[in-house]
């Protein structure tokens, strides 16, 4: 587990960064896939976690999130629209091509079973000093985290910092693949430029300190 800023953990599953999840504050953000829960909770041992949070309910998001909520005995928090994916588990309903050979791999391998969500987070709630920013396009729901005072942002899959293939860091927008609206995304991608943040946090890929690689990148869309 890796201190990003004050009360901001990031917990990478996977080498390379390829797959992560965040403690921030006392809210788990994502919990990879159904094999990393022990990962999890061996890296926040110690720390005080009382709630988890989705991003979005895709499986590389919710594989572990039935395990850990019910090991921490922690409510699990995602927004209205994913609500039905994070309880049934049927997390590849959105995909433009659920059939896809890795759209199914994610599914029968990666994807955790449901579990029930006991609150819907919208635009402007808050987790500790986070603000739920609601940033639709790579799911219908798919929520992002933003901290004003130190500008912490929580992209979650609106953006990765690695391209998917090769593991080569850098910023790119998500994959059509695993994108239920590409346009849409844009949009959310262009709301999160507006917050200004300086730390962005990724699903997929490194953590960046900003230095303006997110306006250049903007820039090019
Ligand atoms: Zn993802």
């Amino acid at each position: 587990m890796k201190n990003i800023a004050q009360d901001v953990y990031q917990i990478p599953l996977f080498p390379r960064n390829a797959i992560n999840c965040y403690l921030i504050e006392d809210v788990l953000i994502d919990a990879g896939i159904r094999t990393s829960a022990s990962k999890i909770l061996k890296s926040i041992t110690g720390k005080s976690v009382n709630k988890h949070a989705l991003t979005h309910a895709h499986a590389d998001h919710q594989g572990s999130s039935k395990i850990i909520c019910e090991t921490l005995n922690i409510p699990l928090l995602c927004s209205e629209p994913e609500k039905e994916f994070a309880e049934n588990g049927n997390v590849i309903t959105e995909y433009p091509n659920p059939n896809h050979i890795i759209s199914k791999f994610q599914k029968n391998f990666w994807a955790g079973k449901g579990h029930p969500v006991s609150q819907s987070l919208r635009e402007g709630d808050k987790i500790g000093e986070f603000t739920v920013v609601e940033t639709p396009g790579h799911s219908r729901g798919h929520l992002s985290f933003f901290r004003e005072k130190d500008g912490v942002l929580i992209v979650g899959d609106v953006m990765t910092n690695m391209n998917l293939l090769t593991t080569k860091v850098g910023l790119h927008e998500p994959p059509h693949l695993f994108t239920s609206d590409q346009e849409m995304n844009r949009k959310s991608i262009l709301k999160l430029a507006s917050l200004q943040p300086k730390i962005l946090c990724f699903g997929h890929g490194p953590v960046l300190f900003n230095n303006g690689e997110f306006e250049r990148f903007k820039s090019l869309l």
